[in-house]
């Protein structure tokens, strides 16, 4: 049972609106999934915990799609996260780690690389898609996806992601928060905030100390500042099942079904997201054939 969670709130005489969760349990179960070693685990953790808020974004049937493709080697992080409070992901090398950087921080940077680009595609239903890239400025993350909302949104933002590792590989803890200035905040209201945030600690060392959601924001935002809007479960879930490789593999056509059922006597997939094998037998491709 996850004790994962998300609050929406807006503060300041609703100058601005802000976004917080915990996602230890959830970056967990990822972990577990693809016996991600450390740096991997922080920047596919922060990752999720960023699509996580942003799905909070979305209404309840919205979906998007989080790439980053920093250049660096653990290859590709892929996020998927909706308006339910569910998330999943996966990145291209999950067994990346490295030295802990300058800052005794896990150097995601090094990882996630410098030079690619963040890549967000937001399904809106109705065949409608929003999508929005920017150049990866940091590869850290948090500031990419700080600069993301700037310029590819134009919503002036704060982000914090942060995810700590045991010594075992588990997750310790994770967590993050975005705050964005809507129309007309104030100067006050800004550098108010710029304080508390250059006073604060990191996000993954408040989780870690045991602070909820809600407390992070008060310590982003001040305490009295807050009023919370709603609160969410989240967890991370894959959607897959046999019936969408079924469809995937008819997509491959006659020729391809062929060699599966002469060479390999069936056919076995595994889901990127969640490692989760399928496995189909000669019959259900012959049927995919005829169908
Ligand atoms: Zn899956």
């Amino acid at each position: 049972m996850t004790q994962d969670y998300l609050v929406r709130a807006l503060a300041f005489n609703d100058e601005v609106r802000a976004f917080s969760v915990r996602s230890t349990d959830t970056v967990q179960e990822a972990q577990a999934k693809h016996y991600t070693w450390p740096t991997a685990s922080a920047a596919l953790g922060r990752s999720m915990t960023a699509g996580l808020m942003m799905g909070s974004m979305l209404k309840n049937e919205e979906k998007l799609t989080i790439t980053i493709n920093g250049g660096g080697p653990i290859g590709q992080i892929i996020v998927d996260a909706n308006g339910k409070g569910e998330v999943r992901g996966y990145v291209t090398n999950p067994q990346t780690h490295f030295d802990l950087n300058e800052h005794g921080k896990l150097d995601v940077a090094r990882a996630v690389g410098t030079t690619g680009s963040l890549n967000i595609v937001k399904d809106i239903g109705m065949r409608d898609f929003f999508t929005g890239s920017t150049p990866i400025v940091s590869g850290e993350l948090g500031e990419d996806f700080t600069y993301y909302f700037a310029t590819s949104e134009q919503v002036p933002s704060a982000v914090g992601l942060g995810v700590l590792v045991n010594p075992d590989n588990s997750i310790k803890a994770a967590g993050g928060f975005i705050i964005q200035l809507m129309p007309g905040a104030s100067e006050e209201t800004i550098s108010a905030i710029e304080q508390h945030i250059g006073m604060m600690e990191p996000v993954s060392k408040l989780i870690d100390k045991g602070l909820s959601p809600e407390q992070v924001l008060e310590e982003v935002l001040g305490e009295d500042n807050i009023r919370i809007i709603d609160r969410m479960d989240v967890e991370f879930k894959c959607n897959c099942g046999k019936e969408k490789f079924l469809t995937a593999i008819k997509g491959l056509g006659t020729a391809e079904i062929d060699s599966m059922i002469e060479e390999d006597g069936g056919a076995e997939v595994e889901c990127h997201f969640c490692r989760e094998k399928y496995h189909f037998n000669v019959e259900e491709l012959e049927a995919l054939k005829e169908a």
